[in-house]
């Protein structure tokens, strides 16, 4: 048991190799149907998808997912909204994906995203700001994890 989710977690790693982001389509972006236009917006924007899924965190796995946040006053409501509907999670490959996608997708504030970004165009507060993107190669790694096992993974 120990040994097998060793091997998984050094399978994710060496799959997260740096040009490689987590991103999620949140719920209520998915709620507005918005779904489709977010994936051609990063598509378009040079990112490849090289894997995805339609899923749903429960209020405890939001808490999971954003345990950095534990301190920050709006972490409760958060985890709340995260866990209100489905939501898309995908894995983003391109060069030094995780700074080229924090860059493309806007400031966390969507008013003040650029707004032909997808926070700008999609985002509609500070807390409803349709994406997520990694901040770091670790929390890549450790979100990728997260959400999908090793086989739902296509590299090249
Ligand atoms: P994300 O992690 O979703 O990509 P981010 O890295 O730009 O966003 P964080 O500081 O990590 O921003 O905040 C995580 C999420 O918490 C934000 O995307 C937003 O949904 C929410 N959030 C951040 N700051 C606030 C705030 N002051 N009030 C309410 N919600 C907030
Ligand atoms: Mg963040």
């Amino acid at each position: 048991m120990k040994n097998s989710s060793f091997a998984k977690v050094n399978t994710i790693n060496q799959v997260m190799n740096g040009n490689r982001t987590l991103t999620l389509i949140k719920p209520k972006a998915v709620k507005e149907g918005n779904i489709g236009p977010i994936l051609n917006k990063i598509q378009e924007g040079g990112f490849r998808i090289i894997a995805m899924k339609l899923t749903r965190l429960s209020f405890i796995e939001a808490q999971k997912f954003y345990a950095v946040h534990k301190e920050r006053p709006f972490y409760e409501n958060l985890c709340r909204f995260m866990s209100e509907g489905p939501i898309v999670a995908a894995i983003l490959e391109k060069d030094n994906a995780v700074e080229a996608y924090r860059d493309f997708i806007g400031s966390t504030n969507p008013e003040e995203a650029d707004e032909e970004s997808i926070r700008g165009l999609y985002g509609t507060d500070l807390q409803q700001n349709a994406v997520h993107g990694s901040d770091s190669d670790d929390n890549a790694r450790i979100e990728a994890g997260f959400f999908f096992a090793e086989r739902e993974i296509f590299t090249a």
